[in-house]
């Protein structure tokens, strides 16, 4: 539908399913209720009124009095007209990295991405994941290296990261540009405010994707991880790899198959296709890799220019990376997406 808003721009919002009804019970109707819903939070980064996580699930607490009808939620949405992408996606170069500076869950290749678009200019701020000591996720603006010495800042979280609502405050603070690291969903849902809101089209200059097979909700993963004895004052490192999912701690590790933990995998990632990213400036995982190492996608000229940096001025050691390798995981998640009743 094309709507024209007070400012006399044309938009283009997508067409309502519950004519009778405000976008907000569109999204809840399409994605939310149907389980579909990633909780990438783009629809919340975006909503003027007040959409939120509620109980794991996106939500608009009276909305009934509070929502607008702008159909800015929809229009972000990355599941709202759904097309699922998969595969490997185009790229550039397909190689595997280790930062010399950085430590990192892999190779550390994420971190040196961000911090090298820093030191080029390209970007005055990188958005990280860090954690608490609960290992719940808690967003970071990092203006500079030296703040990377808060070491919980690199690796992984297997849960969820508010960086889409971080995102918003970002690009109206930055001056030069903004680096912003996500999984698939969360990648996804870049590119529509960027398709939709020229601010994150002109301040958003870098995005760093994570490969991903699922992601899981906050109480859902701790609980979990407790029961099977994992003591989270002691835990240093969170991995999934070969099919187990590993919890480091100081005195020892737990280990257990990651298909145990299948029933609280986060509804949303049941759905998704993408694996690697596919439209991130690049992408990076741990397999397809040696130990130590990330695999590192290049898509896009920006990206190129950020390599070619970290090569000139020796940031990195670089190894081969094999494509072939990826093949398991990307052909899963599309197996487990058709498998799914809607
Ligand atoms: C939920 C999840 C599932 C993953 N599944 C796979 C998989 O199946 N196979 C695979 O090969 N790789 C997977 N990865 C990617 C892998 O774990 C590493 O993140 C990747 O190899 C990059 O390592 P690095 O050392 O280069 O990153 P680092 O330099 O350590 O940087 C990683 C950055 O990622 C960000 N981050 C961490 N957790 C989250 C989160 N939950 N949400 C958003 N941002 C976050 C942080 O800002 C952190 O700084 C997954 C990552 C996540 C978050």
């Amino acid at each position: 539908m094309k709507m024209v808003t007070e400012s006399e721009w044309e938009v283009n919002v997508p067409d309502k399913q519950l004519k009778d009804k405000v976008y907000f019970e569109n999204l809840k109707s399409v994605v939310i209720d149907t389980e579909m819903c990633s909780r990438c939070l783009t629809c919340a980064a975006i909503c003027p009124g007040g959409i939120t996580v509620v109980n794991n699930k996106v939500d608009f607490p009276d909305y009934e009095t509070k929502c607008l009808d702008c159909g800015a939620c929809v229009r972000v949405c990355p599941r709202f007209v759904y097309e699922p992408k998969s595969g490997l996606g185009d790229y550039i170069e397909f190689t595997a990295g280790r930062s010399k500076r950085f430590a990192g869950q892999d190779g550390a290749m994420v971190t040196e991405f961000i911090v090298s678009a820093m030191e080029m200019g390209l970007i005055d701020r990188g958005l990280f994941a860090g954690r608490d000591e609960n290992w719940a996720t808690e967003m970071f603006h990092v203006r500079d290296s030296e703040q990377l010495t808060i070491t919980t800042l690199g690796g992984t979280k297997y849960t969820f990261a508010d960086v889409l609502p971080e995102l918003k405050k970002a690009v109206m603070f930055t001056k030069s540009g903004v680096g912003v690291i996500g999984t698939p969903c969360i990648v996804s849902g870049i590119r529509k405010l960027q398709q939709e809101f020229p601010i994150f089209r002109e301040k958003v200059k870098l995005v760093v994707g994570l490969f991903c097979t699922e992601n899981f909700h906050y109480d859902d993963i701790s609980n979990f991880l407790k029961a099977k004895g994992v003591d989270f004052s002691k835990l240093v490192k969170t991995d999934i790899t070969k099919g187990k999912f590993i919890s480091t701690m100081t005195d020892g590790k737990v280990k257990f198959k990651v298909t145990e933990a299948e029933d609280i995998v986060a509804s949303g990632c049941n759905v998704c296709t993408d694996f690697t990213a596919v439209e991130s400036d690049a992408s990076c995982g741990s397999v397809g890799s040696a130990k130590g190492f990330s695999t590192v996608v290049v898509r896009t000229e920006v990206a190129k220019k950020v390599i070619e940096f970290i090569r000139a001025k020796g940031h990195a050691d670089f190894g081969d990376a094999d494509p072939a390798q990826l093949d398991f995981l990307i052909g899963h998640k599309k197996k487990r997406a058709e498998n799914i009743k809607r």
